[in-house]
């Protein structure tokens, strides 16, 4: 059962990890070292069983290595879960065990923050191993990941709108922001600073504030927020936003948003191609938070945090979104299906390279 789970996307390895004295319960996927070490966050959830608990920890390895690949780091897509409730079943001791199963993968899988872990969980991790990043406010740190991320789906959101109106210049362009959180907030500034018109929403109206106060912002119903008139639509909250019932209200010419997991169904790509709308892969744009602690502590050959070198190449994702377009355009593929394509065709020339 579980080889044949992951034959078909040639994952690598899969560590279970047990203790019952601790009460650990994990699953660590190491979808491919191929390109480097399978790097990817730990997330703790009450999954409904073990069924799920693996598909989750394959889905989200695979989607690693993709996001790595897809922006030229020398690093493979790795990820973990323990299986349990946040809130109400961690504790010190579980988290340090997993820490020593990490540390027994050599650097093979390097752990980081995600749903349900954060930075003192990392802090009990790393006492059993150095293979971890993304510690807020220790040294070296890169902090928090969202400026990188907004820095890059800006630049990948002028790349797009070249790819549909012939110039990079978002000066006068309407832009429907679905999410006013953390990454949104610093997207709307690049934004703002750029002459572009954004009209935004939220479910949370202490975001909504925040926003309308800071770039006086046009705010619509989060319902409301498909039906907008304008140039691009950006997707900064949940994932599969972009859905049979959305898509065809949706007026842009561009989706272009850090959100993870966009599409509902690889489907949605094709209808997006359809309908001629310029669609920014999710995890090419939305990549500047992985790049970001790629330049941390010991990585990329430097010791330290390099926010310049990290910013920089957050900056590139412009270039990649416009090579994946551009190729989509020339191969009548949807963008996504190129993104995949692209990734894979990497991989398996480091393949036959390393034979
Ligand atoms: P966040 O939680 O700070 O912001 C998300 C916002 O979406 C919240 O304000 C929330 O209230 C709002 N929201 C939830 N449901 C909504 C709805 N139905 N309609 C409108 N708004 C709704 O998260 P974030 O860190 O800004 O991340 C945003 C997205 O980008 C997520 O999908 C995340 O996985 C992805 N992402 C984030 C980073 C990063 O660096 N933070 C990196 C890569 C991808």
């Amino acid at each position: 059962m579980v080889f044949q789970n992951v034959s078909t996307d040639q994952f690598e390895q899969l560590v279970f990890c047990h203790d019952e004295t601790v009460g650990l319960k994990a699953i660590i996927s190491m979808h491919s070292t191929l390109m480097g070490p399978a790097v990817g966050g730990c997330r703790m959830w009450a999954y409904a069983n073990e069924q799920e608990a693996l598909t989750d920890v394959l889905r989200l390895s695979k989607g690693m290595t993709y996001k790595a690949t897809i922006s030229g780091l020398n690093w493979g897509g790795g990820k973990a879960v323990i299986m349990g409730d946040a809130k109400t079943q961690k504790n010190p001791a579980m988290l340090k065990r997993f820490g020593e199963y990490v540390n027994r993968l050599g650097g093979n899988y390097v752990t980081a923050k995600d749903v349900g872990i954060g930075s003192e969980d990392l802090k009990a991790i790393k006492t059993n191993t150095p293979h971890v990043l993304g510690i807020d406010g220790v040294e070296g740190s890169s902090g928090d990941p969202s400026p990188a991320t907004a820095w890059g789906t800006y630049h990948g959101m002028k790349a797009s709108a070249k790819a549909a109106f012939g110039s990079d210049s978002l000066k006068g362009l309407t832009v429907a922001v679905q999410g006013l959180g953390s990454v949104a907030y610093y997207l709307i500034e690049h934004l703002a600073a750029e002459g572009a018109k954004v009209i935004g929403c939220d479910v949370d109206q202490v975001v909504i504030d925040r926003a309308v106060k800071k770039y006086g912002i046009e705010i619509v119903r989060p319902e409301a927020i498909y039906d907008v008139a304008c140039d691009i639509f950006s997707p900064n909250a949940l994932g599969a936003t972009i859905n049979p019932e959305t898509l065809p209200r949706l007026k842009c010419k561009v989706v272009a948003g850090a959100a993870n997991n966009q599409l509902l169904t690889a489907q949605e790509g094709f209808e997006l191609l359809k309908r001629g709308i310029v669609y920014a892969p999710d995890y090419a744009i939305n990549a500047g938070g992985l790049i970001n602690i790629y330049y941390e502590g010991g990585q990329a050959g430097r010791s330290g945090y390099n926010k310049q070198a990290a910013f920089d190449h957050c900056q590139k994702i412009g270039q990649t979104v416009a090579q994946i377009l551009e190729r989509a355009a020339v191969e009548k593929k949807p963008t996504s299906q190129m993104a995949d394509q692209m990734v894979e065709e990497r991989l398996a020339k480091a393949r036959a390279e390393k034979k």
